[in-house]
């Protein structure tokens, strides 16, 4: 049984897709999305050996192994251009890991029409790398299993200039605007933290470093106060 967090995933997966799954790990969505007849072929990629390993014992107990090619190597290199890969899903991860693969294998995105990413941490670096790197986002989520709160992002290739402001780039445009339960209690639970690290920051050893951590969490703590301030 797939988690609700790859569930909704998969969700974003347009039928007749083409996928590559990086970091797949067991190979559980990709499975998951040929078996329901989602995807009509699949790559699962994986940079370490054991969850590669996992992978193709997955894929071959599922009976997938000619539906789905697990590929050892990092990032977007799982993909090669003759597998016509149309979506990419990266789930698990934080977000700086994943706008670093994406910035690093760019190459690879070439006939790429949809980016389903799910961010554990710091959705913002990917949000960020879209802005650069021509991708606007079609649909944000916000979901909460086992006490543990995700988002996913879902991105599509634009030829129109993108833009994000500070708050977009860092609550997500869809979620800001819907503001759900999940992504209040998100907030709350974030800013709780900043707040403490702030006070340390405030009686610690003041050094330049300190000093502008300081003022970006001050920063941020502004913003997310202006957020719940408009809302009311
Ligand atoms: N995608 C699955 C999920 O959401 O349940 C697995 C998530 S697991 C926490 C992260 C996986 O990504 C690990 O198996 C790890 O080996 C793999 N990984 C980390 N960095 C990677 C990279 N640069 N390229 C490919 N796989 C990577």
């Amino acid at each position: 049984q797939l988690s609700v967090r790859l569930m909704k995933v998969a969700e974003h997966v347009q039928a007749g897709a083409v996928v590559a799954d990086i970091g797949s790990d067991h190979a559980y969505l990709p499975c998951h999305l040929l078996h329901h007849g989602i995807a009509s072929r699949a790559v699962a990629g994986e940079i370490v050996k054991g969850p590669y390993e996992s992978a193709k014992k997955q894929v071959r107990a599922e009976g997938l192994e000619d539906k789905i090619t697990v590929r050892l190597a990092p990032g977007l290199e799982a993909i090669e251009p003759s597998d016509g890969i149309t979506a990419v899903t990266i789930a698990g991860m934080g977000g700086t890991l994943i706008a670093s693969i994406l910035e690093e294998g760019e190459g690879r995105l070439e006939g790429v029409k949809r980016l389903i990413l799910q961010p554990n941490v710091h959705a913002q670096a990917i949000r960020q790398w879209a802005v650069q790197n021509g991708w606007h986002i079609v649909a944000e989520e916000i979901l909460k299993e086992k006490d543990k709160i995700y988002e996913i992002l879902v991105l599509e290739p634009t030829a129109e200039e993108v833009q994000l402001d500070a708050k977009q780039l860092l609550f997500g445009p869809q979620l800001l605007k819907q503001q759900n339960d999940i992504f209040k209690e998100k907030w709350q639970r974030e800013a709780a933290q900043w707040k403490a690290i702030a006070e340390r920051l405030e009686n610690a050893q003041q050094n330049e470093d300190i000093r502008t951590k300081r003022e970006q969490l001050l920063g941020k703590i502004a913003l997310m106060e202006e957020v719940f301030v408009d809302e009311n």
